[in-house]
């Protein structure tokens, strides 16, 4: 148990995030590299996933093997060991992203010093936000011409609705850029060019104190520096770690990624203050990461889109005591006892087969079809189930029909496995059965996802109409009676596979409208699993 213990509270589990091209991929290769994971950075994977063409992704992800829609990257750094989320880039996969962040313990949110907050980073944060897991920020690309500093910071505030902690404060940005202030150190860190990809490039400190800072970064740039701390000092938010690890304070950090600059203090400053992992709320209470015994839930399934073998990938987050692969576990939802087979990590890029792991890590276990999204697993001794992944609103929606009716077992089937992979979610409309089915994803992408998985997994061939709809929501009343339920007219009803009433509409206000009309109606935009 001691040794278990000692094991957890050095782990790191977080997530990284940003609209697509902020530098997720350059911060996370750069961070890798300080783990010695790769030698060289440039060499985690092919961004191919984040480019926009479907028929890029149907390529790729036909010879797929996990590193795609990637998953994990563990590496250790100074006696921490690191679990690094991977998220899809393309946004048509968001929902992935949304389900990654529920097996994270933390968030890094990378900005793009020229660009701001941006429309994907805003629903990421939303996420965060629900969870109440820290989020650290790293402003990226200094090196190219920024935003104002204050003006960033802002808008941080003000469109994220978080406060802002600045850790470091940039000298200039562009050609101008010159390095970061360390403003608890009281330190200039000089920026040189020199060390794109490497980790060996000498960074110069030197103190705000030293007579000799005025000539290096000049009189003009020294100038602007005092008079931006001293309005810092000042006025920003002062650091509070419990605010931090509480999610209402963001501790802010400058760099360029790609150059390899301010990265190695961000993730040193980061480990001491992110947190170890998290306890988390099952039916049974509080499950202590440390004093209890194996557990995990499903966040993610992977499908193999290899017609010959067609095996899934759950991916599990580990949240309490240590996987034994010789042991048995209980799979909550299944009421089996069962050994997960081929429990894999991802170690960098290479895939390995695990014998135990702890809390905090992921693993990969090959699934013959029976698990879904938000499953649990635990030691037999302990039946207890997490709290579900909320299933995230759709914002486009489809009917679904099949071209040939004499398919229907393989359609039903197919739609119904994919649904259990979260990449899409299925409707009926009340009061009738499978026949047509109402599809609900978050990025359009999917519908043609879906409409080549049907056909080249299960030999059906659909036709979806679109509908117009762009809003969902869950209707939290048990006592519901849907039939004298009034709305407006462009408002549908709908059921989940459950039974469980849903709403559909055209536009917000008329969501406010059927509000008005139905006094103690309580609608929520998350469905739980
Ligand atoms: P992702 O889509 O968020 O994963 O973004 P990438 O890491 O792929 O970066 C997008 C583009 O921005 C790539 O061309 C990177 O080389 C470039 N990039 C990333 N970080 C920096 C940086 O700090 N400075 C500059 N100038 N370019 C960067």
């Amino acid at each position: 148990m001691a040794d278990n213990k000692k094991e957890i509270q050095r782990r790191r589990t977080f997530a990284i995030i940003s609209h697509p091209d902020a530098g997720k991929t350059t911060l996370t290769e750069k961070l890798l590299l300080y783990g010695g994971a790769i030698n060289l950075a440039g060499s985690v994977k092919g961004k191919a996933t984040a480019r926009h063409a479907v028929s890029d992704w149907m390529e790729i992800e036909k010879e797929r093997g996990i590193s795609v829609t990637s998953s994990v990257l563990q590496f250790e750094y100074d006696g921490y060991c690191i679990n690094i989320l991977d998220t899809p880039g393309h946004q048509d996969f968001s929902e992935d992203t949304y389900r990654t962040l529920m097996a994270a313990d933390s968030a890094v949110m990378v900005i793009d010093a020229s660009k701001g907050v941006e429309a994907q980073t805003r629903k990421l944060f939303k996420v965060c936000v629900m969870r109440k897991i820290p989020i650290f920020t790293f402003i990226n690309k200094m090196d190219r011409e920024a935003n104002d500093t204050f003006d960033l910071l802002d808008e941080i505030e003000k469109e994220l609705g978080i406060a802002t902690c600045p850790m470091n404060w940039p000298i200039g940005s562009g050609k101008a850029f010159q390095g970061v202030y360390d403003r608890n150190d009281r330190e200039v860190s000089l920026f040189s060019d020199t060390q794109r990809g490497t980790k060996e490039g000498e960074i110069t400190k030197v103190s705000i104190n030293d007579p000799k800072i005025q000539e290096i970064i000049g009189i003009d740039a020294f100038g602007k520096l005092t008079d931006e701390i001293e309005l810092l000092d000042g006025a920003s938010t002062p650091f509070r770690l419990d605010e931090v690890q509480a999610g209402e304070l963001s501790p802010v950090f400058f760099g360029s990624a790609l150059t390899n600059f301010g990265v190695q203090t961000f993730l040193e400053h980061f480990l001491k203050m992110t947190t170890a992992p998290l306890p988390r709320f099952a039916d049974s209470g509080i499950i202590d990461p440390v004093s209890e015994d194996f557990s995990a839930f499903v966040f993610k399934i992977q499908a193999n889109m290899n017609k010959a073998h067609r095996d899934r990938i759950a991916f599990m987050r580990i949240c309490s005591g240590k996987f034994d692969a010789a042991q048995e576990v209980y799979h909550v939802q299944g009421e089996k006892k069962m050994r997960l087979s081929q429990p894999q990590q991802l170690m960098a890029q290479e895939r390995k087969v695990v014998e135990e792991a702890y809390a905090g890590d992921i693993i990969g276990v090959f699934d013959p079809g029976l698990f879904s999204i938000g499953d649990t697993f635990c030691s037999p001794s302990r039946k207890f189930a997490y709290e579900g992944i909320p299933t995230f609103a759709p914002e486009h929606f489809a009917r679904v029909r099949q071209v040939d009716t004499m398919k229907r077992k393989q359609f039903v089937k197919g739609v119904t496995q994919i649904a259990q992979e979260g990449a899409i979610q299925i409707f009926q409309e009340l009061h009738s059965g499978l026949e047509e089915i109402i599809v609900g994803v978050v990025g359009v992408l999917q519908f043609d996802v879906l409409k080549y998985r049907l056909n080249n997994e299960y030999n059906v061939e659909i036709i979806l109409e679109n509908l117009p709809y762009e809003y969902i929501r869950w209707i939290e009343n048990t006592d519901i009676d849907m039939d004298s339920l009034t709305g407006t007219s462009d408002m549908k009803k709908i059921q989940d596979l459950k039974g469980r009433p849903l709403l559909l509409f055209v536009n917000s206000w008329s969501i406010g409208m059927t509000l008005d009309r139905n006094k103690g109606l309580i609608l929520s935009e998350f469905g739980r699993s």
